[in-house]
């Protein structure tokens, strides 16, 4: 095909965090390329962030860029976690569209082309929205829709979309205010969210994983929901305060009931269990509230360090990026 004419065509860069994938990757890497023979119109390239892994993965990147003009590869110096693989990827994608998906394959790669169309037809973030979640324990789904519903109850104006995952396309121009966040707490769903512009949801049913295991235990998803509360709303701190106004107000009474009963009633004061109750109760909640605070200082602390997010140990362009528009 003719050069110039190609270089005209719009950039499509797929980025993909890979942690511990070496099962997935080459399954993967087949299903993509099938997936970009059949988009003659776009200039395509795939971005693996390395997240990193400590089996073969960057060894395997590494054997498709070598044989494909279309694979980039970022290798992180360490595991950084799924969010800053992501802005990393996001930081070296040059696409007109950047998309977003998993190695592991339960994110079909089919659905692009509905992306695609969306984006075409003028939206900035298609995402994608599951329908069903199979291959995942109830106990998953118990906890995923628990979390939807405090944060659909707590984030306010940014509303962050029920079953919505972090595949998605996106925009140049979405990407690039996307990229001016440079928290260290990245909650991606909720930046996503937060930087607005038209947005589109594609259904999809997500498939369980092609191979290997999951990264996410419950206890990293806890932490997960805390950061993703944390991030985006105070709600915490403001029911500490009310919860401290309606006990100081109650104590208030209770106080004038006492006074009450032992100048109009009698002069008895029973009240060691009552006490004890109250002394255990009031001090579980501020103990409580005592850790909200820190969840929040904890945090504070990471910003105002303000580290780079993440280091590289190589950065492999992909050949159809690098030409000169
Ligand atoms: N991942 C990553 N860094 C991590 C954990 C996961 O880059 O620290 C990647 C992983 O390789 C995969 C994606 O994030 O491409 C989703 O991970 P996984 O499938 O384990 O999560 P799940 O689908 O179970 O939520
Ligand atoms: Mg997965």
């Amino acid at each position: 095909m003719d050069g110039v004419e190609e270089m005209t065509k719009p950039l499509l860069s797929v980025v993909v965090p890979a942690y511990n994938e070496e099962a997935v990757l080459g399954v993967f890497y087949e299903r993509m390329s099938a997936l970009f023979d059949e988009l003659p119109d776009y200039r395509c390239e795939m971005i693996f962030v390395n997240d990193g892994s400590r089996d073969r993965t960057q060894a395997i990147i590494d054997g498709f860029c070598e044989r494909d003009a279309r694979v980039a590869s970022v290798n992180l110096s360490r595991n950084f976690g799924k969010e800053i693989a992501m802005t990393a990827g996001f930081d070296h994608a040059s696409g007109d569209a950047v998309i977003v998906i998993d190695a592991d394959l339960q994110d079909p790669p089919e659905l692009i082309h509905d992306f695609i169309r969306e984006w075409r037809a003028g939206y900035d973030i298609v995402y994608a929205k599951r329908t069903h979640r199979d291959g995942e324990t109830w106990l998953k789904k118990a906890t995923a829709s628990a979390f939807y519903k405090v944060m659909d109850k707590v984030s306010g104006k940014v509303k962050i979309p029920r079953d919505v995952g972090d595949y998605r396309l996106m925009s140049r121009r979405s990407v690039d205010a996307l990229l001016q966040l440079r928290e260290q707490h990245r909650f991606m769903k909720g930046l996503f969210a937060w930087v607005g512009f038209p947005s589109k949801a594609i259904e999809y049913r997500r498939d369980p994983r092609a191979a290997g295991e999951t990264k996410f235990n419950y206890w990293k998803l806890w932490n997960f929901a805390l950061e993703g509360i944390t991030s985006f709303t105070i709600a915490p701190l403001k029911i500490a305060t009310y919860i401290g106004i309606f006990t100081a107000f109650s104590a208030f009474l209770f106080g004038l009931w006492i006074i009450g009963k032992t100048l109009f009633l009698d002069h008895d004061l029973p009240g060691y269990p009552s006490l004890m109750v109250t002394v255990l109760f009031l001090g579980g909640i501020q103990l409580f509230f005592i850790g909200v605070l820190g969840e929040y200082l904890g945090r504070i602390f990471g910003e105002t360090k303000q580290r780079p997010l993440y280091f590289t140990q190589g950065h492999h362009p992909s050949r159809i990026s690098s030409e000169p528009h």
